[in-house]
């Protein structure tokens, strides 16, 4: 019940083509994750060749490793649960076990599946002395949990974490994580191409000068690319809102106006 009221499952609605920029990786991740879920009884078949049942996405903010990973279940139609760590972390929720034992049973329920842990690192930091006996309790718990799926052949559920800060997570959770895929900012000629994307569909002018912009928005990531052009989009908006406004006003008043001669003639 818990897990149920907790965890649900996303309705993805992104795909590769939302992806610009990164067809590199997006052909990598075919291979090594989609693949061996498309024919799994090929790959299940020796110790050698088994698919990966952690995945790491790594880079800076804003670079599309969420994006990456919705799309991807979306193209191996799998399960996608959106695990909220604060959900497993939160020391005051009594019921932390309880619930890491019910998101992998749901998984495993609704496999082929996709678990995405934002900022694995956050929750499966490198363990130290000073950890509080509750959390450490609950990173053996989880990784018996994920140990429990890799050693099930049959099994179809990727753990699948995203991290800025790689190098603080802990060297068991990287050794759950074999296929490791770095998502990095932008280049000029990738930064064209997403904001190809964005715009595709806008009301643009028809003269926009795309490498222009790429080459002036050195530093952006895709989701500053993003914010950008919403922003244009809403100035333009709102100067067409304003005009709107202004052209009614003018309206009113002559209409007012006219109104106000025609009561003086009567009054005449
Ligand atoms: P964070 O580390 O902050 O969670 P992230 O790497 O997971 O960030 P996303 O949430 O996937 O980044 O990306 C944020 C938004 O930026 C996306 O919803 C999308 O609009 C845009 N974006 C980022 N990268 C790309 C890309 N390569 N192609 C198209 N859009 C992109």
């Amino acid at each position: 019940i818990i897990a149920s009221q907790l965890v649900v499952p996303e309705e993805i609605n992104v795909n590769w083509k939302d992806i610009a920029g990164l067809d590199h990786l997006i052909k990598e991740l075919r291979e090594t994750v989609i693949l061996p879920i498309q024919k799994r009884e090929l790959f299940a078949d020796s110790r050698l060749t088994q698919p990966p049942k952690g995945v790491l996405l790594h880079g800076p903010p804003g670079c599309g490793k969420t994006l990456i990973a919705k799309a991807t279940a979306k193209e191996a139609n799998m399960s996608f649960i959106n695990l909220d760590v604060s959900l497993l972390t939160d020391k005051w929720y009594g019921e932390t076990q309880k619930l890491a034992a019910a998101v992998f049973s749901l998984a495993v329920k609704l496999q082929p599946c996709i678990v995405f842990i934002d900022e694995i690192e956050s929750f499966l930091r490198t363990r130290t002395q000073h950890d509080h006996e509750a959390t450490a309790m609950m990173k053996t718990q989880f990784m018996s949990l994920w140990d429990g799926l890799i050693t099930d052949p049959t099994c179809t559920v990727i753990i699948m974490g995203a991290t800025n800060r790689p190098q603080d997570l802990d060297k068991a959770i990287q050794r759950r994580m074999p296929a490791t895929f770095h998502v990095p900012m932008p280049s000029e000629a990738q930064r064209e191409r997403i904001l190809q994307l964005i715009l595709q569909s806008e009301p643009t002018a028809p003269d926009i000068e795309y490498k222009r912009l790429a080459a002036a928005t050195e530093g952006f990531s895709g989701s500053d690319l993003h914010e950008l052009c919403r922003q244009a989009a809403v100035y333009r908006v709102r100067d067409l809102a304003r005009d709107e406004l202004a052209r009614e006003a003018e309206t009113k008043e002559c209409k007012s106006s006219t109104s106000d001669s025609d009561e003086e003639y009567v009054d005449a």
